[in-house]
């Protein structure tokens, strides 16, 4: 009995402490939690994938069978001629026959692809499995046999050829199946011709992040610095055919990305806010 009543008088002096902080506090309240909930617009439902599938919304541009999605970047002749492996379900650089294009055009996309390099190793350098992934046609990501072959940083595989070197050299072995995954958002144009936004790049080698929305100086140079000249907003995605090296690649796929506005702030008062009275 004789520990009840300076427990109790403990209490009630808390008690009051408490309101009388509340009282003399001049910050706004905590506002409800719902006037921070965003219900629209709800994003839409993408079918997930199994481990090594596509998601529903995605774009198929080489599935193995045909390229029926491509043309050759050759004007005499653009029939697209690389040689169908189906075997692995894979198309393969054909010496002198071009680039390959997309017959579509996009801007903003997050890709799915798989390359290989020759198995046999002849060349060194920028000479051994190279080919590249140009967004746009323009801005190139380097496809090279990286795997103990020494090169310029920024143009090894997974660089943004002659800008940025990956963040890690991520490479399988030659003749080994590499993955890039990716998401390129395209650069913005002013009316005048300047770059409002540059193109920007994000890649996984292997599931290795090795760009990470890194923003690109330009379009492609093999010699003097990028610049940014105006194009459309949308434009075909392109496979390199560097000097007839016979990279494989497989399995093509890309969502097209569309970002909404960034959401109105609710008009609520400024944090910080007064104690929550419930607790
Ligand atoms: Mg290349």
């Amino acid at each position: 009995m004789k520990k009840t009543i300076p427990a109790l008088l403990l209490v009630l002096a808390a008690s009051t402490a408490i309101h009388a902080q509340s009282a003399s506090d001049s910050r706004p309240p905590l506002p409800k939690p719902e006037l921070t909930e965003q219900w629209a617009p709800v994003p839409p439902v993408v079918a997930a994938p199994a481990a090594t599938g596509i998601p529903s919304d995605a774009i198929v541009l080489f599935d193995g069978s045909n390229l029926d999605a491509w043309e050759s970047t050759d004007a005499k002749n653009p029939a697209p001629r690389w040689t169908l492996e189906p075997a692995s379900r894979a198309m393969v650089v054909a010496p002198k026959t071009g680039n390959l294009r997309t017959k579509a055009s996009f801007g903003d996309v997050q890709l799915h692809i798989e390359w290989r390099s020759p198995a046999e190793v002849k060349k060194s350098g920028q000479g051994r499995g190279n080919s590249g992934i140009f967004f746009m046609d323009l801005y190139e990501l380097q496809v090279l046999d990286s795997y103990q072959n020494e090169t310029y940083a920024n143009g090894q595989a997974a660089s943004i050829y002659k800008q940025f070197p990956p963040l890690a050299n991520a490479s399988r072995a030659p003749g080994e199946w590499q993955t890039y995954d990716a998401v390129f958002i395209a650069p913005r144009f002013k009316a005048d011709g300047s770059t409002d936004t540059p193109a920007r790049l994000t890649v996984f080698h292997n599931g290795v992040l090795v760009q990470h929305d890194t923003a690109l100086r330009g379009g492609t140079e093999f010699r003097g610095l990028p610049v940014y000249k105006k194009h459309a907003a949308r434009l075909p995605l392109s496979l390199q055919n560097h000097g007839g090296d016979l990279v494989a690649f497989r399995n093509i796929w890309v969502r097209e990305l569309s970002f909404p506005p960034p959401p109105p702030i609710p008009d609520l008062p400024s944090p910080p806010y007064a104690l929550d009275p419930k607790k």
